[in-house]
């Protein structure tokens, strides 16, 4: 069998760790064979590439089917702004919808990336997804705020559920929001959800927390804009999360997503009660929508699991997870680089539960990125690019 070597400068492993001067030896087919630091040998038949080595990325966080609305929706007009810029300029020319998944698609690909977490409101982006080189895992998303329509509801979603299998995707069924699903349309996704991740967009405007402590604010508004009954709504002095968490089971893992106004209580409890949670973050996303970040170093002091996500070009000038750890290291440079691609890698990969990807280890097939141009202590800075190696 032929093994062919890599060595670089700084080879990251994906689950944390870096090897000063590493290598990895792979197969024809890219499965990991060797590792380890790099010795004579490896020098005179290996190819070197300089500056940095890591597994490919994942995006756990993505809307392939708004691929379309590059440049569309105003930025920093808060997340109510931009639901309503998105509803009214949602449906367009189909050609060009389908056009775009395949740019975004071939894009994340050259971007470094191996598997994406897409959410799906309808079926649109299937064929795409199922004709694509990267590893998708289908997130259909449900909505509805009437608990009379929840059954109804989740029947469409096993519909489609079921499409997304009968094309070979792996897909799960998941709420979108805490304010844009009912209880009982909670209750069904998180019973069925037999142990596969569910992912929920999770606080991120300051009004979702306002709706749930005090029963209004600009969300509720929106609601009742949108002709959607909210009279059964319960307020409970508690967070959004806070508010639903208990109806989650403990063996379901949790993927929140952008947790912009999650405070440091939240996060905190949140994680005492649920033994699974990944705090999914899209720093590019938020600065576009609400010119907020997350408190991301709260999440790196307490060691949480978090993973990294694009989200949609809605929200994004770029599908690029190497962008949104730039992102990150220029508000929180403290934060060292194997920490954020393991956060980009290793974490993003069990959130999505692929065990083949994010890591560096005997017999697995990650997908390898060459990291151009990093400091001299192996570090991000602005002209750092990702190219596709394997
Ligand atoms: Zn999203």
């Amino acid at each position: 069998m032929k093994i062919d070597y890599l060595h670089t400068d700084y080879l990251f492993t994906g689950d944390g760790s870096v090897i000063k001067n590493g290598f990895i030896g792979i197969d024809e087919n890219g499965t990991i064979k060797e590792l380890g630091i790099t010795n004579d040998s490896i020098k005179t038949k290996g190819k070197y590439l300089e500056g940095g080595i890591s597994p490919a990325f994942i995006n756990t966080h993505c809307h392939l089917e708004l691929s379309h609305l590059k440049d569309k929706v105003e930025r920093k007009t808060g997340l109510v702004g931009f639901i309503k810029k998105l509803q009214s300029i949602r449906d367009t020319n189909l050609d060009n919808v389908a056009n775009s998944m395949q740019d975004s698609d071939i894009a994340m690909w050259e971007e470094g990336i191996a598997a994406v977490g897409d959410i799906s409101n309808s079926e649109i982006s299937f064929e795409t997804k199922a004709h694509s080189k990267l590893n998708y895992v289908t997130f259909i998303e449900l909505f509805g705020f009437d608990d009379k329509k929840a059954k109804q509801l989740f029947e469409k979603g096993s519909q489609l559920y079921t499409k997304a299998k009968e094309l070979g995707l792996k897909a799960n069924i998941v709420p979108h929001s805490p304010y844009s699903v009912s209880r009982k349309l909670l209750e069904l996704i998180f019973h069925s959800s037999n142990g596969a991740t569910v992912s929920i967009h999770n606080q991120e405007t300051s009004s979702e927390n306002e709706m749930y402590i005090k029963a209004k604010g600009k969300l509720m508004e929106m609601l009742n804009e949108f002709n959607i009954d909210t009279s059964n709504f319960k307020s409970n002095g508690k967070s959004s999360l806070l508010s639903y968490l208990n109806l989650i089971p403990k063996e379901t893992p949790l993927l929140l997503i952008h947790n912009t106004f999650s405070s440091e209580n939240d996060i905190k409890v949140a994680s005492q009660k649920h033994p699974n949670i990944f705090w999914g973050l899209c720093p590019k996303a938020n600065l576009y929508i609400e010119n907020r970040l997350p408190q991301i170093d709260l999440f790196y002091n307490e060691n949480l699991k978090c993973t990294i996500g694009t989200d949609s070009l809605a929200s994004n000038n770029k599908l690029s997870i190497l962008d949104e750890l730039k992102t990150i290291h220029n508000k929180f440079p403290l934060i060292p680089l194997p920490k954020l691609i393991e956060w980009a890698c290793k974490n993003g990969a069990d959130a999505l539960q692929l065990e083949e990807l994010g890591i560096f280890e005997k017999g697995k097939k990650p997908g390898i990125v060459h990291l151009k141009n990093l400091t001299k202590d192996g570090n991000l800075k602005k002209e750092t690019t990702v190219k596709r190696v394997y």
